[in-house]
């Protein structure tokens, strides 16, 4: 058996972005850039006001202060979206507002506080440093230089940047489809009445949930019984997807035909069984370039490894740079005790209590307790060959979700 570690290092490189497409800023949130961009216009446009107040050679005002304010005459306005201001004629300044051009010739802002109109004149009672209040052309991007690079993640602040370059239209890597094949004589779907003996096809909801959560698109095909026939036709199909996804049929007992169909659909299998608790039966193979993932038919074997091997692919696909989670530190609420073994993912919920994050374990442990996910906030990483963990004991989680809380970070904050 190999170590997460070493099966990752081996299934991590199969999973390739699948092509790129052009898409519109409204559908480029939370998508990979799969070109550099350089900006084609100076960022501001052009010289602007970053204040209301009056537009001015600072070099006029050098003297001005509270007790002999300079008295200018004011030769117009600018505000933004208006005409486009004249030069500034020697002497003069002119009235101006947030985000309107400066005229030719000004050089600074006096904010309209420092100020008493007076007519078409104005008292100007603080001198100006050189550049006061201006927002200069090119200041925040200079056009030419390099604005986004290949890989970068569109959020909603490099978005707006896009905009302002007027580049309505970005290439990213494409979202890819994800088959999901669920194996198993005993499942039936959600709206089939129940019959003894059989259980809902609940794999196929957990993991187009997470499929979506990951940013690629779930297929949910058909369920295929426990029949290396059935399975092999059902592979055959899931496999026009990017990625294959199955659940069960991979451990060793009679009725597992997954390896079988693997083998005749022409899938090559890279690794199967990994030190992991629970989901040591994941079995990974490529045909061509489509990574085809056989995830373990427990329930919470199939979100525990897809979390594990099945999310940082994903994202890898997606064109992410950094496709792998980032671990939080959290603290054991309570002590745990376990069989000492294999390194084991624990799902707990996160709170956050004096400023430290309190993990509480899940009682149900099991590989087929449902409910143990539901709350599971985390899944905290307890490392190979311990069996028991103290109460206030810092242990890395990998998180699942980010739970609010029922009060605002800023209560008590001035
Ligand atoms: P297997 O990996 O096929 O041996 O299945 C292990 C356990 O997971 C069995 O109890 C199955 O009934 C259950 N199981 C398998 N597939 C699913 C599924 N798609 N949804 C819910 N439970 C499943
Ligand atoms: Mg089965």
């Amino acid at each position: 058996m190999i170590s997460i570690a070493e099966a990752l290092a081996r299934m991590m490189p199969a999973y390739e972005p699948v092509g790129v497409e052009r898409v519109g800023l409204l559908e480029a949130d939370g998508r990979f850039l799969a070109e550099e961009l350089r900006a084609r216009r100076d960022l501001p446009p052009f010289d602007n006001s970053a204040m209301d107040g009056y537009a001015v050679r600072a070099s006029e005002l050098a003297s001005a202060c509270a007790q002999a304010p300079a008295v200018m005459p004011v030769a117009g306005e600018s505000r933004a979206g208006g005409p486009l201001p004249a030069p500034l004629g020697e002497g003069t300044v002119l009235r101006i507002f947030t985000g309107a051009p400066l005229p030719e010739g000004a050089d600074s802002v006096v904010i309209q506080e420092d100020t008493d109109r007076d007519g078409d004149r104005v008292h100007v009672r603080v001198a100006p440093r050189p550049g006061a209040h201006v927002r200069a052309r090119g200041s925040d991007l200079e056009a030419g230089s390099v604005m986004l690079a290949r890989g970068a993640h569109l959020c909603a602040g490099e978005i707006a940047l896009l905009a302002s370059q007027g580049i309505s239209h970005v290439t990213v890597f494409r979202r890819p489809v994800v088959a999901l094949l669920s194996t198993g004589d005993e499942l039936r779907d959600v709206s089939d009445p129940p019959e003894p003996g059989t259980i809902v096809n609940t794999n196929a909801f957990a993991l187009a949930a997470l499929v979506q959560s990951a940013g690629a698109v779930p297929r949910v095909l058909p369920v295929a019984p426990d029949d290396a026939d059935a399975i092999t036709r059902a592979l055959e199909d899931a496999l026009r997807a990017d990625v294959v996804l199955s659940t069960g049929g991979v451990s060793v007992g009679e009725y597992d035909f997954v390896h079988e169909a693997l083998r005749r659909a022409g899938v090559t299998v890279d690794l199967w069984k990994v030190r992991i608790k629970p989901g040591k039966p994941i079995t990974f193979g490529t045909r061509g370039r489509v990574p085809v993932v056989g995830l373990p038919g427990n329930p919470v074997s199939a979100a525990v490894t897809f979390e594990v091997f099945v999310r940082p692919g994903l994202r890898r696909m997606l064109g992410d740079p950094a496709p792998h989670p980032s671990p939080v530190v959290v603290e054991l609420a309570e002590p745990h005790e376990r069989k000492a073994g294999r390194i084991e993912l624990a799902r707990a919920s996160l709170a956050r209590e004096e400023g430290r994050l309190l993990a509480r374990l899940s009682r149900l442990q099991g590989s087929g307790s449902l409910p143990s996910m539901v709350g599971a906030d985390a899944v905290v990483i307890l490392p190979a060959g311990r069996g028991r963990f103290e109460a206030g004991e810092r242990l890395e989680a990998l998180v699942l979700r980010h739970r609010g809380q029922g009060h605002s970070v800023f209560e008590g904050l001035e």
